[in-house]
């Protein structure tokens, strides 16, 4: 997503896109996107400066870590950051209004020329969205670790089983052992 500062007056606007992951920048990719990824940018203008506040929407398919199910999770994050041309010297107006409208999750990013490209940053901050261990529901039970099955989907006959030797493998070789 590219923002030309010259086609932007001083003040705020509100600048709304879709795109494809490929359109980012994201050719080949560890995420499935179901949805194009809708960016709705507030851009404010403060001399050369541009502050971004955008709100990213779309819909990524996961691999559930219990059943390894495929399912769609909604995305809706935040990626705000205010952007600097190079070798601009701060003056103590300009800091005033960067440190009001710069927290903590913000970051300050020189650019070059007069566009400023936050494809990249959109796709980070995409990334940081995906847990590491995702999960279709917190209450999916899994496969069965002896059939295999789906247990959201099917029950079968091992769970007994397992329950009765406390589900520890040790414990029936143990007595195996023993016999
Ligand atoms: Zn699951
Ligand atoms: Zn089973």
């Amino acid at each position: 997503m590219k923002i030309n500062v010259d086609g932007i007056s001083q003040g705020t606007r509100t600048i709304e896109e879709d795109f494809t992951a490929r359109q980012l920048g994201f050719a080949e990719s560890d995420i499935q996107f179901c949805k194009r990824i809708s960016v709705s940018a507030e851009v404010t203008r403060m001399g050369d400066e541009v502050y971004i506040h955008s709100i990213i929407r779309t819909n990524i398919q996961q691999e559930c870590c219990r059943c390894l199910e495929n399912f769609g999770v909604e995305v809706d994050t935040l990626f705000q950051g205010l952007f600097v041309p190079l070798k601009q010297q701060e003056s103590p107006r300009v800091h005033v209004e960067r440190s009001r409208l710069v927290d903590d999750d913000g970051k300050v990013t020189p650019y070059k020329g007069k566009v400023i490209n936050i494809s990249s940053d959109i796709l980070d901050t995409i990334r940081m969205t995906i847990p590491m261990k995702p999960l279709c529901e917190t209450s999916c039970k899994g496969l069965c670790t002896q059939c295999g099955v789906n247990r959201n989907q099917e029950e079968c006959a091992c769970g007994e089983r397992v329950i009765s030797s406390g589900y520890n493998p040790f414990k029936e070789l143990q007595g195996k052992f023993q016999k």
